[in-house]
């Protein structure tokens, strides 16, 4: 088995590259959580689980993944006594704490009117939520070797580039 520290680093280059595909599509903030915020003082959107460990493994690389993002954001016991509508206690009332080292289900995910406006507005027709799921999960697991992870970091890349350009058309 690869070292689990590797295992993580690799995990997170592809986090940042989701992070930054996310920032480029900014779809969930205006389209779902602003309008909740309007009608709810609390906004939920698809956070509507513990999912911070809910499909994590029980294995070296996951238990590394969960102690850098206590260090980093406190355990979620620390964000109990805030007042939110999610069971998950990382959702703050404007969204979740956590701007890295979250878990796979929650970099993957994208709800299905999410995931059409991909396809409408940036002709991305492969973002399929489940398959980036478990290539993050066997990126962390590591039953993906190098170039396994690279050609799926790759297409990460491609799907992130074309966001990107169509900000600057
Ligand atoms: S950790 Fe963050 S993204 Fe994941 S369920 Fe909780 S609030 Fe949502
Ligand atoms: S993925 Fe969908 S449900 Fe979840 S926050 Fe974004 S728009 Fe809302």
């Amino acid at each position: 088995m690869e070292d689990p520290s590797l295992l993580l680093k690799r995990y997170l280059e592809l986090e940042k590259i989701l992070n930054d595909f996310c920032a480029n599509f900014n779809y969930c903030l205006p389209m779902c959580i602003s309008h909740e915020l309007k009608t709810n003082k609390f906004a939920v959107g698809c956070c509507k689980n513990k999912y911070y460990c809910k499909y994590d493994l029980d294995i070296p690389s996951y238990e590394l993944l969960r102690k850098e993002r206590e260090k980093i954001y406190g355990n979620p016991q620390k964000y109990s006594h805030i007042k939110t509508t999610s069971p998950c206690e990382y959702h703050l009332p404007e969204g979740c704490a956590l701007k890295t080292h979250k878990s796979p289900i929650c970099n993957a995910f994208f709800c299905p009117e999410a995931i059409s406006f991909l396809r409408e507005k940036y002709k991305i027709f492969n973002y399929d939520y489940l398959g980036i799921y478990y290539g993050l999960e066997w990126t962390l697991d590591g039953t993906f070797n190098e170039n396994q992870y690279n050609e799926f970091k790759n297409d990460l890349m491609e799907i992130n580039k074309k966001t990107l350009s169509k900000i600057m058309v």
